[in-house]
């Protein structure tokens, strides 16, 4: 029998649980596109080499999404998560205004 004290506890834990698996944050997650309305407010481009540096001054040949800090992808991958644009995959070559170098 659960008591209100069990069902207080694992309500929490089901919504986590529920809400991890809807929320699409690896492989499978699709691409970003660079229109999107907070890839363009960021200057999201999937190759770092257009990055518009007159607009964004803080961009310096070098940085790319593969070395950025919020990069989640591993070594080598082509694109993986980005913790700026959850659900989405960046593009390891691409590049946005949010870019932390890597530690
Ligand atoms: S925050 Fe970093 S990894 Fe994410 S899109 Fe911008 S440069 Fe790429």
């Amino acid at each position: 029998m659960t008591s209100r004290r069990d069902f207080i506890r694992i309500v929490p834990l089901a919504g986590a649980a529920l809400l991890a698996s809807r929320t699409s944050f690896g492989a499978d997650a699709p691409k970003l596109d660079p229109k999107d309305p907070q890839a363009v407010a960021l200057g999201y481009v999937a190759d770092a080499t257009k990055a518009d540096k007159a607009k964004f001054a803080n961009y310096a040949a070098g940085h790319e999404c593969a070395n950025c800090h919020q990069f989640q992808g591993k070594a080598g991958d082509a694109f993986g998560p980005c913790l700026i644009f959850g659900g989405k995959q960046v593009s390891s070559h691409g590049w946005c205004s949010a870019w932390v170098k890597k530690a």
